[in-house]
């Protein structure tokens, strides 16, 4: 299957070509050609599966087939958080670099401004945070009411962040009549409820759930004491040679601790979380990319839609309450057909995280010891529990994370719009 087939125009393909990709992706293949049949769609698709290019593709094409409303938006892809919005709005001027469509991109944590100056300038598509471009709406900066094309992109992490009233605020203002897009990892309750009151007769895509891509993920738990993880970590990254890793942590000020530590182990490090400023998690980020840090330190928030192609190893210094956090973790390495290695540090505290995470996942992930680093006895962590593993995976992203240390980071502090 080639992207010819998909009805998209030449300039669309010209742009897909220039990124090198060949094959489109099984949700590309599914999703572009019903909405450029105008329908509504509720598409179960996670980050890595090409979901971005899946709506970006035809709402561009779409665009550019209706004449345009003077200087207000056609069209709103709504993101959970100011990385993915900068990444998405990055896709669309990738696809979109050989049509004359607008785009801008509108999240909190910098000036209002120059984002006031853009829009005036007029623009037809809008990528944007909740929050922030509900301050626009507020000041009378931005009009929503010539919005086409309504995108929801990762909705359940904009539930889990508390969005849902700022979504209903939006979709207030928008035109009755449009063509909406709901992507979702997962379907909670409240995903469908939103789902239900928001799309008319959608179509449903579904695609492999990344427990399936992440086959391509090589696997292991290292046992360890919690107050030697830091050194762990360090002769790991080190003796490994490893030029690029991303760990992750539970907590900000973890994140923080550790970035700090790694530094001082001669290993260059930048944390990212959301109590960064957007210009210093974006600094992160390109140094990560280009090279000059080793180690990015994030959270699970943070790390959300972070676009970083084929990570050789992902640490986790400590396993997520929410064992779905695993997989979006490991997500990270191994993609585009690349081996890829998922690392977990865990103490005799973890056990319980440990098992969740392998009921979810219906595998074993194997305990390999690192000589000088083994636990003492009486902090050996215990085997997987066979039995446990038969029943139901575990509920996910229902109520708020179980366990006691730490506060994770989580509910309205990372990457919140305004
Ligand atoms: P996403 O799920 O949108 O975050 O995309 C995951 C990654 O896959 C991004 O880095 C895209 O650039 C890349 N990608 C998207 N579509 C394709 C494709 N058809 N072939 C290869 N890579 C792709």
């Amino acid at each position: 299957m080639s992207f010819d087939s998909l009805g998209l125009r030449a300039e669309l393909l010209r742009a897909v070509a220039a990124q090198g990709y060949t094959v489109p992706t099984p949700i590309q293949l599914k999703a572009i050609p019903e909405i450029l049949a105008g329908h509504d769609i509720l598409a179960g698709a996670q980050t890595g599966t090409g979901k971005t290019a899946a709506f970006t593709l035809p709402m561009l094409q779409m665009l550019h087939a209706r004449p345009s409303q003077g200087r207000h938006p056609r069209a709103l892809v709504l993101t959970p958080t100011r990385e993915l919005a900068a990444q998405v709005e990055e896709s669309v001027r990738t696809y979109g670099q050989y049509l004359p469509l607008r785009s801008a991109v509108i999240f909190g944590g910098v000036g209002m401004q120059p984002q006031v100056d853009r829009l005036r300038r007029g623009v037809d598509l809008v990528v944007a945070t909740p929050g922030r471009l509900l301050d626009h709406v507020g000041q009378r900066t931005l009009d929503l009411g010539h919005i086409e094309i309504l995108v929801l992109d990762e909705a359940d992490r904009m539930l889990d962040m508390g969005f849902i009233h700022d979504i209903k605020r939006v979709l207030a203002l928008l035109p009755k009549r449009r063509q909406n897009l709901l992507f979702s990892a997962t379907y909670s309750e409240d995903i469908k409820r939103l789902a239900d009151g928001l799309l008319n007769e959608p179509k449903l895509i579904e695609v492999a759930r990344r427990s399936a891509a992440a086959e391509l993920v090589s696997q292991v738990a290292h046992p360890v004491e919690q107050g030697r993880k830091r050194e762990l970590l360090a002769h790991l990254i080190q003796e490994g040679g490893w030029d690029q890793v991303l760990v992750f942590t539970r907590t900000k000020h973890g994140a923080n601790r550790l970035s700090e530590q790694l530094e001082r182990d001669g290993i260059t490090s930048a944390a990212i979380h959301g109590n960064k400023s957007q210009g210093a998690r974006t600094r992160a980020l390109s140094d990560f990319k280009a090279g000059s840090v080793r180690a990015l330190v994030a959270t699970d928030i943070a790390a959300r839609g972070l676009d970083i192609d084929r990570l050789p190893h992902v640490v986790n210094f400590e396993l997520p309450n929410v064992a779905e956090d695993y997989v979006h973790r490991i997500g990270r390495t191994g993609r585009a057909g690349s081996e890829g290695r998922a690392l977990s540090l865990v103490s005799a505290e973890e056990h319980g995280l440990l098992l969740d995470i392998q009921r979810l996942l219906r595998r074993d992930i194997p305990m390999e010891p690192i000589p000088g680093f083994e636990p003492r006895p009486g902090q050996v962590a215990a085997p997987a529990e066979p039995d446990r593993r038969r029943g139901p995976p575990p509920q996910r992203r229902s109520g708020p994370p179980r366990g006691r240390a730490g506060a994770p980071e989580g509910h309205r502090t990372g990457g919140r719009g305004r």
